[in-house]
């Protein structure tokens, strides 16, 4: 299954060939995501896979199996989480038996003394940085791979509008589906009965912490129920100064 979105040029492709002149000159908006994850275990051995289980973080995750990925899915518990998500993680788990899952924080809970109760109310940039960023990137300091692979794609919201195939930075980061939209994500899931969240369909196209999610409205982009309000887009694990 290959496509693109429609809303990306050729600039867009020449800037990305710009700024990674290693990346293979045959990649274009429409190739393959499958074509990109190959590259990636080619080029980053050693690289792994952070996931918070999403319809895209499932859909890549089923897609680096059939590449051949076999390493880590890494997953931050916040103690925040829904239920349902927690649930989707054992059932990808069960799933693809030949990878394996690492839940960093297990166990968290709100009231463990890792963070105020209630500090997503006043400083969510803080509970994001103590609950999530920090404990994922104090394991990747540990393990130190030189590359993740991320489900992240131009259509969830205006700020992810320019995702590129890789991003350099601290660490390489592998964005296969950049180009990939909802509606081709959710055929993907459809065609291979993949288990997406099930607040997914009740319009929870992003789903993260529960004080921090709401269902997106009619209209709305896929992120606009995270932080709703609160003038924040997101966790500091792709984007500010703590970013991976
Ligand atoms: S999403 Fe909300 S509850 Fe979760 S870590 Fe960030 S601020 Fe805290």
């Amino acid at each position: 299954m290959a496509g693109g979105s429609g809303a990306v040029t050729a600039v867009d492709r020449t800037e990305e060939a710009l700024r990674l002149p290693w990346l293979p000159a045959a990649f274009s908006p429409d190739t393959d995501p499958l074509e990109v994850i190959r590259w990636a275990l080619a080029t980053y051995p050693d690289l792994r896979m952070p996931s918070a289980f999403n319809l895209n973080g499932v859909v890549l995750l089923d897609l680096a199996y059939q590449a051949g990925y076999r390493g880590e899915v890494i997953f931050v518990d916040t103690g925040f989480h829904f239920p349902e998500t927690l649930a989707t993680r054992d059932r990808l788990a069960a799933r693809y038996p030949g990878l394996t899952f690492v839940t960093l924080n297990a166990g968290a809970h709100p009231e463990d003394g890792q963070t105020d109760p209630t500090l997503y109310a006043s400083n969510p940039d803080a509970c994001c940085a103590a609950r999530k960023v920090t404990p994922l990137q104090t394991y990747l300091r540990q393990q130190a791979p030189s590359a993740l692979l991320n489900a992240r794609s131009r259509d969830q919201a205006a700020t992810r509008a320019e995702i590129p195939f890789v991003e350099d930075g601290a660490r390489v980061k592998i964005n296969p589906l950049a180009h990939w939209t909802r509606e081709m994500l959710e055929a993907y899931a459809a065609a291979h009965d993949l288990p997406v969240n099930p607040l997914y369909w009740d319009g929870f196209l992003s789903v993260g912490c529960w004080p921090c999610t709401r269902a997106v409205r009619p209209g709305e982009d896929a992120r606009a129920g995270r932080w709703a309000g609160q003038g924040k887009t997101e966790c500091g694990l792709w984007a500010g100064e703590g970013r991976l």
